[in-house]
């Protein structure tokens, strides 16, 4: 399906391997990349893996003045042997295909969207990390690509796949981060495109994000645009709160909310374990309370990049509060474990979510 044009200048081996030693997030890229086009002519065609460059855009390309661009996020495990693992690669293919119905772009079958993710991985397979807590985080993403000033969804895409070999998000754990309750930015209003992967919300969250790092916090979360007062997520992780009767609430989706996949699997793994999951609205002001009476131990947000990340401590405006010890809570390292070997393939996979192949 996909066609193959293998690099003629791979970086050598033995660069690689130093390389590997600490690829850090984000920084280092692979030898390929998998692309497809698509036309309101020809459909979807042209795929292929080729070396991974520059693209060569006309100043005048859409996704440059009307920001049409959608992504995914999601890593390549290796599994003892010589194979290699994917968690829940679907469910990325679907919220892609949901993200570009709301950006008014062209939905890309799943076995395209599988297809682009496996061909790159084979050819690039040797870049996967073998350091402890290494994976290949892999990019895929989509743009309007047709050179057009006119304010219309573009007449063609460009749908691209670049890996990224990465270390262990955090080493040695994920130490509890400190957030910033934004109360002038929002991040998504009803309507909006707050449950699709766009870029666009990243840009617009960052201004939120840089007030953060000013208060001397770690990451944003926001509140809900129209009350001001329902905890949605941060910039890009979903948030849990943990009780000390053992129960979990997590901000119902609602379109203002991204769907994480570690969102879905963590409710799955915790009812899974007897825990009770509320997907429930929760204040700010009682996320305050509930941390000061003691009622609630432990909050954390999840996503692929970071998987589970504890927060210790909530600042704001009106001052900060402390959740629990302020550490990293049991219930949180207990899920994380969890779901971390079940997608190295180290536990059972009763689920039916590691996608293994090569
Ligand atoms: C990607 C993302 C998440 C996490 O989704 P996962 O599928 O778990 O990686 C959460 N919030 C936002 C805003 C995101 O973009």
């Amino acid at each position: 399906m996909f066609e193959f044009e293998a690099n003629p200048n791979p970086v050598p081996a033995s660069e690689r391997a130093a390389l590997l030693e600490n690829p850090g997030f984000g920084k280092l890229f692979t030898d390929h990349m998998a692309m497809v086009r698509w036309s309101d002519t020809k459909g979807w065609h042209d795929a292929k893996v080729v070396a991974r460059g520059p693209l060569s855009l006309d100043p005048a390309t859409a996704v440059l003045h009307y920001a049409q661009e959608i992504f995914e996020g999601l890593k390549a495990y290796r599994t003892g042997d010589e194979g290699t693992a994917l968690f829940r690669p679907l469910e990325n293919a679907r919220r892609f295909r949901e993200s570009a119905q709301r950006m008014a772009m062209p939905e890309l079958p799943d076995d395209l969207f599988l297809g682009s993710i496996e061909a790159l991985v084979k050819a690039d397979r040797e870049w996967i990390p073998q350091i402890e807590g290494g994976s290949l985080y892999l990019r895929p993403f989509m743009f309007a690509s047709e050179v057009f000033l006119g304010v219309k969804p573009a007449s063609e895409y460009l749908y691209l796949v670049i890996a990224s070999p990465a270390g262990a998000y955090f080493k040695g754990g994920a130490p509890a981060v400190t957030i910033w309750v934004s109360d002038h930015y929002t991040r998504a209003a009803p309507g909006g495109t707050g449950a699709a992967k766009c870029g666009g919300n990243y840009a617009s969250s960052l201004v939120a994000q840089a007030e953060a790092i000013r208060e001397g916090c770690d990451q944003v979360v926001f509140l809900d645009a129209v009350e001001r007062r329902w905890v949605e997520e941060l910039g890009g992780m979903n948030l849990f709160f943990v009780f000390d009767d053992g129960s979990m609430v997590t901000p119902p989706l609602g379109g203002t909310i991204l769907p994480g996949i570690t969102r879905e699997s963590i409710l799955t793994l915790a009812r899974e374990q007897g825990i009770t999951v509320r997907e429930e609205p929760y204040a700010i002001d009682q996320w305050k309370a509930d941390a000061e009476s003691g009622k609630l131990v432990e909050t954390f947000a999840c996503g692929t990049a970071a998987v589970v990340t504890p927060v210790g401590k909530v600042k704001s405006r009106d001052g900060e509060f402390t959740i629990g010890s302020g550490g990293p809570g049991q219930v949180t390292e207990a899920l994380k474990a969890r779901l971390t070997a079940i997608q190295r393939g180290q536990a059972p996979d009763t689920h039916g979510w590691v996608h293994r192949f090569g």
